[in-house]
């Protein structure tokens, strides 16, 4: 894939030819994307960009062996980990998710935005819990302890990495303090709250714009986050329920996921603003406001219920009782 075949996040691919123009590839980078927000194809167009034997423009050539190779995802120096639901022994150096390459090429080629709950559609896992186990984490070690095949870069490609259990995480964290020379990770995650802070801040890191975005701030609801957000800062139980019967009242249920994800959005500067690591996303005055006045752990708890109400929003349960229970559960965290 060519940076001229993706849509918008001109900036971000500006930055990323600008670091391989100039030689300075970072060691780890984390796309932090909304689900299926296009991250992947980023990520692709960057390593095709990284690999190309004839850059112009700013942009691959797309016809090069590289750029072929990397397009149909056969480039023996880049390596892709995702999450899987395990069978048999874990502890070995086989890639759990080996069983599953030929699926994941099969959808990567057909839809490059799929999303989360799309990839395990793809490995028939609906209704399971697949991980990122430190089976995983050691095979992509042993992979990247054996020299590039091609001379140049390796590459690991992560996607969902918050699905790593905590003994894979401290491996990757072993791998992003001691990185051996020309290696590059590449981390595609759309809940960065859920992983390691110690991971998050070795990573360089860019916030990917989506249609998902615009569209859930284009809601006429940021009044009600703001006031929700002050009267839970004030310690003012009664004006946030208020708040809450009315998000209760919004117009329909996609208006109502639609508050979610843009209140979710909004946690997750606060929680990057938290980490010192909002630096690329665009300036967010009342995002970083709240991170001051807002413990560590409120991001991250009030992420998990607003995604267990978006969740129920689509089973059909009373949104009285949703965002009542929502503002409890923010309250109590406050
Ligand atoms: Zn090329």
């Amino acid at each position: 894939m060519r940076f001229a075949e993706l849509s918008g996040n001109e900036p971000i691919v500006k930055a990323m030819a600008g670091m391989v123009d100039s030689g300075r590839v970072p060691h780890a980078i984390m796309l932090h994307e909304n689900n299926g927000g296009g991250g992947f194809g980023l990520a692709m167009a960057f390593l095709q960009y990284l690999y190309c034997s004839s850059r112009s423009d700013g942009d691959s050539c797309g016809v090069c062996p590289n750029c072929n190779k990397i397009s149909k995802f056969i480039h023996p120096d880049i390596r892709f980990a995702f999450p899987v639901v395990l069978s048999g022994s874990s502890g070995s150096t086989v890639s759990p998710s080996e069983a599953f390459w030929g699926d994941f090429r099969t959808l990567a080629l057909e839809n490059p935005r799929f999303t989360e709950q799309e990839l395990y559609a793809a490995f028939g896992f609906e209704g399971k819990k697949p991980v990122i186990s430190v089976a995983e984490a050691n095979a992509l070690l042993l992979s990247l302890s054996i020299y590039s095949l091609e001379g140049g870069y390796s590459s690991v490609v992560i996607l969902f990495p918050e699905k790593m259990n905590l003994s894979a995480s401290n491996k990757l964290l072993k791998m992003l303090e001691e990185p051996p020379a020309k290696t590059l990770f590449l981390l595609i995650t759309h809940e960065p709250e859920k992983l390691l802070p110690t991971i998050v801040s070795r990573c360089q890191m860019f916030r990917v714009a989506s249609p998902l975005v615009s569209d859930a701030a284009s809601y006429d609801d940021s009044g009600m986050l703001a006031s929700l957000m002050d009267a839970l800062i004030a310690r003012d139980l009664m004006t946030a329920l208020s708040v809450g019967e009315q998000l209760a009242a919004l117009p329909s249920r996609e208006s109502a996921k639609g508050f979610c994800r843009y209140a979710a959005e909004k946690l997750r500067r606060v929680f990057l603003y938290q980490q010192g690591l909002a630096q690329l996303s665009e300036d967010d005055a009342e995002a970083s406001g709240w991170a001051l006045s807002l413990n560590p752990r409120f991001s991250r708890m009030t992420l998990g219920i607003l995604d267990r109400t978006v969740q129920l929003i689509d089973r059909n349960v009373n949104l009285k009782i949703l965002f009542t229970d929502l503002v409890n559960g923010m309250y109590i965290n406050i």
